[in-house]
């Protein structure tokens, strides 16, 4: 154990745990006194394809040799490759073509959703759920449905209406004609892993378009394969008007996204909006080869794995019950989740918690069953 990670020179905005990482490989960790930990974590869901994959790792090395930076005055390679991948994801999932702004985190992206729905629309609403996690910029606080989250921050812009997940009557009671747009995560990752279901969705999309609003789907948790599919909205058949990414897009690089479909309405014109890092070409160059690497058998091992994980955990000792799709998966104990993830880290094994006692489970998509029966066996030890 080392005092590195909770050195007084940093804000106290976590509370870290007294271990310092050093290097990573696949699902695997060292930290400072060499000790290795089986992270099923990912960095929450960010690790998208396990530490230092060949294929990001080769892609980011040759553009830092290439170019850093040029501004987004002018075109980079990376950014214009990576649009255009984006957009043949979203067409080869009958959702047409896509056009996309990059900025440098979740919550930009979701920045970037709120000032382009709200151009679109020249509606100053927003309905979001109870329960959900946009980020913590104001815009993303404001709709983030999480009172205790917001309060101290209060009053925040924009205007945001709150309606409960899978519950058609709570969301029609607040969608009306001044609703720029219907922000829905597919799967709410920080709100404890809850799963909109299908029907949900539909009833969303229905809504928005009785009323003109937008639909816009937050996916910067549950996007990028994480559930099994490309989209975490593809089960569904729901297309959003517009869809956030960030964690898992370039393995670990900051990168974020807005991903605006063509048949949507026009929202954005030059100078309403931009960000000096967003589309960063060592980034994007990294994302390119995550998104290429994500392909039909990767997504089939997450959904095999996925389902092997959530049955492990459901039969383990105060595992109430599981929820979540793929490699989101949250289990419900009859305890404290946060002492449990922090014996985990004391046994070698990397568990985040999603609010009091949800244990959340979000590994590297590339992960074995192995790895997965290991961390089984550890969490089993750990749950007593
Ligand atoms: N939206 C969702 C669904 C998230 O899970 C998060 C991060 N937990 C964010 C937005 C904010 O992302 P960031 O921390 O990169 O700003």
């Amino acid at each position: 154990m080392s005092a590195i990670a909770t050195t007084p020179a940093l804000l106290p905005t976590y509370a870290r745990a007294e271990v310092t990482f050093v290097s990573g490989e696949g699902c695997w960790l060292t930290d400072t006194d060499g000790k290795r930990y089986l992270d099923l974590l990912g960095g929450i869901a960010v690790v998208a394809l396990g530490h230092l994959h060949p294929a990001p790792l080769a892609a980011a090395h040759a553009q830092l040799d290439a170019l850093w930076h040029a501004s987004n005055l002018y075109g980079t390679e990376p950014m214009a490759r990576l649009a255009a991948l984006l957009a043949d994801r979203a067409a080869a999932r009958g959702w047409g073509g896509t056009r996309a702004f990059f900025c440098n985190s979740g919550s930009e992206a979701v920045e970037a959703a709120l000032k382009w729905a709200r151009k679109a629309t020249g509606r100053p609403e927003v309905v979001a759920l109870e329960k959900s996690f946009h980020g913590r910029t104001h815009g993303a606080l404001a709709v983030t449905g999480q009172p205790a989250k917001r309060a101290a921050w209060e009053p925040l812009a924009p205007v945001a209406r709150f309606a409960r997940m899978n519950d058609v009557g709570s969301l029609a009671a607040v969608v009306n004609p001044s609703t720029a747009a219907i922000l829905i995560e597919p799967v709410q990752g920080e709100g404890g892993i809850h799963c909109a279901d299908a029907a949900f969705l539909a009833a969303a999309r229905a809504l928005a378009d009785e009323n003109g609003a937008l639909l816009v789907y937050d996916e910067v948790q549950c996007g990028i394969g994480r559930t099994g599919t490309f989209f975490a909205w593809e089960e569904s058949g729901a297309a959003p008007d517009a869809l956030t990414l960030a964690k898992g897009l370039a393995n670990g690089l900051p990168i974020g996204v807005l991903l605006v479909a063509d048949a949507a309405p026009e929202g954005f014109a030059p100078g309403d909006h931009g960000s000096t890092f967003g589309g960063n070409p060592v980034a994007c160059a990294a994302a390119c080869a995550v998104t290429e690497s994500i392909d039909p058998d990767l997504l089939a091992q997450v959904a095999a794995n996925g389902a092997r994980l959530a049955a492990g955990l459901a039969v383990l000792p105060g595992v109430a019950h599981v929820r979540g799709r793929g490699l989101m998966l949250g289990a419900e104990l009859d305890r404290d989740a946060g002492s449990v993830a922090a014996a985990a880290l004391a046994a070698g094994l990397l568990v985040g918690t999603a609010g009091q006692t949800v244990l959340r489970l979000t590994p590297p998509l590339t992960v074995t069953a192995d790895e997965l029966d290991l961390g089984l066996g550890l969490l089993r030890e750990v749950l007593g």
